[in-house]
């Protein structure tokens, strides 16, 4: 494989390098200790990573740069005293429209920058949140930016460092630390089960009876912006894993499976959809051409070897414009009794109006199908909203972890048994 980077000559590489370290001692702020920090450009890990870039406008006193975690900035021009434009381009064309956008700017004058944010031919999605220490985020106000439909205009004094998002970022570190420590409260260890094009490591970890071979999986984070579907993940495992007799019951009778994080490259390159290889994961369990895919399935199948793994719930989270609830449309699972049908039932009843259904056949290689069609699993994909508001996401998804234990504690399920549950795919 080609690398990026050595497309740059050698002396262009040292500068970026030099300039990536200087990066390093740019002031952020505040502590960074929450699980919510954005590291600097040291969190990049391979010689394959694109380099961090800065812009300097001496004139304006304005600089910019790409050199945090999650950042996505292609190009900086002036278009005028404190006004530029700033290209974001994604990593390959045509792509689901998803503009993520991550930089810093930073200016030594008081006055306010203006900044049209260009996706090209993509119309833009994220409304901006801002940040000083990259700690703390708000969403920008009003006055702070203009919509037309494919461009933002922002307007923003940066006499400060400021982050500038398209979504409060949820970094690989920070779901690598906060898996770490779920674990560890757990007592049971965080697996490398692979790595990534980029060679980051793939982790997982799974807690409950030890003597069950009946299990839930939690999957996350294939695609790079759905942050709102990280945090979400967070809040249902944290249910799953709860101090309550009923969290304690469900962990005593069945196994969870977590892998938080399937596309580190993607998330820490702040790339719109795919992996390093500009591939859509979740297009890619059929095919399994990338190495996301293959290392999960092939974890996922040495266990069903090993210990005869019974997949009772696969629940695979997103993020899109509302939530949804995306499942097979012939899973039995769904009809009246059945767990998928109970589950989102009880969802229905606690939050009315809320989540939306829909049910498609099992044509496409996306990770539901797969689990559905491999194990039979009950499958479900929950897409939560771009800006479903965090005490929101957090009841929903704690309930809906509540309600699948209560479920589970009620009776015995059983996965859909029979070889010809996808006869149009398999
Ligand atoms: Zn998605």
């Amino acid at each position: 494989m080609v690398s990026p980077s050595r497309r740059t000559g050698d002396s262009a590489r040292r500068l970026l390098r030099a300039l990536s370290m200087l990066l390093l001692f740019l002031p952020l702020g505040g502590c960074q200790t929450s699980a919510e920090r954005v590291p600097a450009a040291s969190a990049t890990t391979s010689e394959e990573t694109p380099p961090r870039q800065l812009w300097e406008f001496p004139v304006d006193r304005v600089r910019f740069d790409s050199g945090v975690d999650g950042a996505r900035l292609s190009h900086v021009e002036r278009i005028g005293p404190s006004h530029f434009r700033a290209r974001i381009d994604p990593e390959s064309w045509p792509i689901n429209p998803s503009p993520w956008y991550g930089f810093r700017v930073a200016s030594e004058l008081p006055a306010r920058i203006r900044i049209e944010l260009d996706f090209g031919q993509t119309p833009h999605r994220y409304h901006p949140k801002l940040s000083v220490d990259g700690l703390r985020w708000r969403d920008a106000d009003a006055h702070e930016f203009r919509e037309n439909p494919v461009r933002l205009e922002l307007s923003l004094q940066a006499h400060k460092p400021l982050l500038v998002f398209a979504q409060r970022p949820v970094s690989g570190d920070a779901l690598t630390e906060w898996s770490r420590a779920q674990a560890a409260a757990l007592g049971v260890p965080l697996k490398e089960f692979g790595t990534s094009v980029r060679g980051r490591s793939l982790h997982l970890f799974e807690f409950g009876g030890s003597d069950t071979s009946e299990v839930v999986l939690v999957l996350g984070r294939q695609h790079p912006p759905e942050t709102t579907g990280s945090r979400a993940l967070m809040g249902f495992v944290e249910a799953l894993a709860a101090d309550t007799d009923a969290a304690r019951a469900y962990r005593h009778r069945y196994r969870t499976i977590v892998v938080a994080l399937l596309n580190p490259d993607g998330v820490a390159e702040g790339l719109w959809r795919g992996n390093a290889n500009a591939r859509d994961l979740n297009r890619d369990w059929g095919p399994f051409e990338q190495p996301e895919t293959r290392a999960l399935r092939d974890a996922l199948l040495a266990r069903s070897e090993d210990d005869a793994l019974r997949l009772l719930f696969a629940i695979d989270f997103h993020s899109t414009w509302k939530d949804v609830l995306y499942t097979v449309a012939d899973d039995p699972a769904l009809a009246p009794g059945g767990l998928l049908r109970e589950w989102i039932d009880a969802m229905h009843e606690r939050f009315p109006d809320r989540i939306r259904e829909e049910a498609y056949a099992a044509t496409t290689s996306v990770f539901k199908n797969w689990v559905y069609c491999t194990y039979g699993a009950a499958s479900v994909t929950y897409e939560v909203g771009d800006e479903t508001p965090e005490p929101t996401l957090q009841s929903l998804s704690r309930f809906a972890a509540k309600a699948l234990m209560q479920l589970l504690a009620r009776k015995e399920w059983s996965p859909t048994p029979g070889p010809d549950r996808c006869p149009a795919t398999r």
